[in-house]
């Protein structure tokens, strides 16, 4: 199927929201592993989202050239050409952009899009997450209102963050400070402000102890009721309708009844990155490891050509990384569910 529109994407949504399950939104860097997440999906019939960082986007676009603006077009434009190779729903997102890279990552990929549009071409994103959780709240919400506004006009879906994700990712790291818990009156801050400028579908990102990157259990303490209150808060204010569709970041290495209480609660975006990394790169360790004397020269030997293709081993990895796709599908309840082909 074509890279999901917007239309799409909104079915996707509301089926998700009504059904109680999310789709695994999987972070890529490179062709192989965009491939991974689409062989995933079609294998679980789930549609699902392939999502690029600031720092996998520029690795994508060659270490010598570290252009993130140029890398993520480029895995973009791979995804719009084989997606239609798939039974299955595929949205474009870009992940975390703070305030201080808008200018040189999102805004140029907007402006993208608003060039494509405007030469009757498809978006080149379907979405594109800002994240101004490291500011006060109103400021953050400050930026997020006009950049929702310049969204609607290209049917771009907007992601925002309110409160901070623990952990690190892509070098940047909460700190001790960070609100690792939103409040249901930050929630309805944001539902009042967004509502204000009624343009289009928005996605929350609602901090509840989440923490990006793995950690030994009783490390992470997710409250996922804090979700139910913050829905149950803008519910009563403005009515049924503004109930928020949220994002669970950091959601690699979770208990599944903490997925599955935060499903229950309007989680539709589950992010996952650090466990597809392990099991994108377990596969080589294991190749590695399971054919030393082929993959190396020993001792002035000739190795074994089949061994060290990188085919060989990157094969392995995406088939991998497309099982934990799987998984990752099956436990967000999505398997299955995919938008029949209309
Ligand atoms: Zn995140």
């Amino acid at each position: 199927m074509p890279v999901a529109d917007y239309a799409t994407y909104c079915g996707m949504l509301d089926r998700a929201r009504a059904g109680r399950f999310a789709y695994p939104a999987v972070n890529v860097t490179s062709l192989t592993t965009a491939n991974a997440v689409l062989k995933g999906l079609a294998a679980c019939g789930s549609d699902g989202i392939i999502q690029v960082s600031t720092g996998g986007a520029a690795f994508a676009s060659g270490t010598a050239v570290k252009d993130m603006v140029l890398g993520a077009i480029s895995i973009a434009e791979h995804v719009h050409r084989v997606a239609d190779r798939y039974p299955i729903h595929v949205a474009l997102h870009t992940d975390h952009c703070q305030a201080d890279k808008l200018q040189k990552f999102v805004l140029p990929l907007v402006e993208e899009t608003e060039r494509r549009r405007a030469a009757g071409r498809p978006n080149l994103f379907t979405g594109h997450m800002f994240d101004g959780s490291a500011l006060p709240l109103q400021e953050n919400l400050d930026l997020a209102v006009p950049l929702r506004d310049r969204f609607s006009k290209s049917d771009l879906v907007l992601e925002i963050e309110v409160g901070a994700v623990g952990g690190e990712e892509d070098g940047v790291r909460a700190t001790a400070a960070a609100k690792l818990y939103t409040t249901p009156e930050d929630t309805l801050e944001v539902a009042r402000r967004l509502k204000a400028s009624d343009g289009a579908r928005y996605l929350l990102a609602a901090t509840f102890g989440n923490v990006h990157g793995v950690y030994q259990p009783g490390h992470v303490k997710l409250k996922p009721s804090i979700l139910r209150d913050c829905q149950r808060a803008v519910a009563a204010e403005f009515g049924d309708a503004s109930r928020f569709y949220f994002v669970f970041h950091g959601g690699s290495g979770s208990e599944l009844r903490d997925i599955h209480e935060a499903l229950d609660y309007g989680v539709v975006k589950m992010n996952v990155d650090t466990d597809m990394q392990y099991a994108f790169t377990r596969a080589i360790a294991g190749h590695c490891f399971s054919n030393y004397a082929g993959v190396l020269k020993v001792d002035g030997d000739v190795g074994d050509k089949k061994a060290y293709d990188p085919r060989s081993y990157l094969a392995l990895a995406e088939d991998a990384m497309a099982a934990r796709v799987v998984q990752a599908a099956t436990d967000l309840r999505s398997a299955g569910m995919a938008l029949v082909a209309s």
